[in-house]
């Protein structure tokens, strides 16, 4: 009974993180945050990547390529990349 309750508040716990960060970016779903985003670089060029369409994918504008966020996880792979 006791591992029942911890996994329901685990559960209500992560429910409330979620809306949490939906409250903060505004009622938009954040896929990546700030933070990670700093910490991202273009594999090919080193350079910085930036967050477009509306969050689906990180573009490097230096090489022209487009990498796209899987399950709020960036594909951060020149083979994998989109030129554009
Ligand atoms: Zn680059």
């Amino acid at each position: 009974m006791f591992e029942v309750v911890v996994e329901i508040c685990f559960y209500l716990n992560l429910k409330r993180q979620t809306l949490n960060i939906k409250l903060f970016s505004g009622g938009k779903p954040m896929p990546i945050d700030q933070e990670l985003l700093d910490i991202l670089a273009c594999p090919k060029c080193k350079g910085e990547v930036k967050l477009e369409n509306e969050g689906s994918s990180l573009v490097c504008h230096t090489c022209r390529l487009k990498y796209r966020i899987e399950d709020d996880i960036p594909v951060m792979l020149i083979d994998e990349a989109q030129a554009f």
